[in-house]
Parts: structure tokens; sequence; C-alpha cells
């Protein structure tokens, strides 16, 4: 077990398992847009997939800034979420309804990127890391708004058409 005996560590620790969450995404994220029927769906999905690859850059450069080398952490909580969506993928037997059903997994994938970039933001702050902060703050603003372009995805049209 690694000792976590400062915040230092803390950072440290969370930023291994963002790193991992975000490279699993980088896998996740065309299989959806693969599965997602409408096409606006699947051009978010694939436009995310790009900000991810931005995103994981930027995790590499906050890594360089605490002089560590950049390596995941398993996420049992991103592997837990990737799975839901392949589940409604597999489970739901029409185009509407897999729509509706993998912009809410993929939502829930949103959601807890932004709780943890959150948390990371606070604590680089907190140890007067304020250039790690700014640059995952450009991060969390993509996360905001992939979540917004799903909620107007949905609201729009996916769950009206599957109702
Ligand atoms: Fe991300
Ligand atoms: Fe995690
Ligand atoms: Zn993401
Ligand atoms: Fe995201």
């Amino acid at each position: 077990m690694p000792k976590m005996k400062s915040m230092e560590d803390l950072f440290y620790g969370l930023l291994q398992d963002v790193y991992y969450a975000e490279k699993q995404l980088l896998k996740a994220l065309p299989k959806m847009a693969k599965n997602a029927t409408s096409p606006e769906l699947e051009k978010a999905f694939l436009q995310h997939r790009d900000e991810t690859e931005t995103q994981v850059e930027r995790l590499e450069k906050a890594f360089e800034m605490i002089g560590k080398t950049a390596k995941g952490k398993k996420c049992e909580a991103i592997i837990g979420l990737v799975e839901e969506g392949e589940e409604v993928i597999k489970e739901a037997e029409d185009d509407d309804v897999r729509d509706a059903g993998i912009v809410g997994a993929a939502q829930a994938v949103e959601h807890y990127e932004i709780a943890r970039y959150g948390t990371m933001i606070a604590w680089a702050r907190q140890l007067g890391m304020n250039d790690a902060a700014s640059l995952l703050e450009q991060t969390l603003e993509q996360e905001y708004n992939a979540d917004r372009l799903l909620t107007e995805l949905a609201e729009g049209r996916l769950n009206r058409e599957a109702a």
C-alpha cells in the first residue's frame, strides 16, 4: 500500500486515478459513438474523444509539474460507469431508447469527471500549484460543456422520441 502522508501524496494519487480514467475513456468514447444512432450524438462523442486526448496531455503536464512520471492507477469507479454504458448498449432494443440510455451513462461519466477535477483543482490550489490548477480548469470546462451538450441533445429530441 502506498502511504498517503501529505496533501502532495493525495494529489498525486488522484492524478493517477484520473489519468487511468481518461485513458479508459479514450477507448470507451469511440464505442459510444459507434453505437449511437443520432448523428449529433455520434459527433458529440467523437468530439469529446478528441478533447480527451488533450486532457490526457494536460494530466501528463501536471505530473511533470510535481516531478513525477505519468502513470495510471486502476479506477474501479470509471470501470463500473463504462460497464453500465456497455450494458445499456447491449440491452436496448430500440435505437432511440439506446441513445437515451447512452446519454444517461455518458452523463454519469462526465459528472464523475467534474467531481474529480473539482477536487484536484482545489487540492492544487491548496498546495500553491496555481499553474496546475489553471491547467486542470481547462479540462473541467470541457467536462462541463460535454455534460451540457448531452443534456441539450437529450432534452431536445432523444427522450421525446423514445417515449
Ligand atoms: Fe475527461
Ligand atoms: Fe477514480
Ligand atoms: Zn471525460
Ligand atoms: Fe468528459
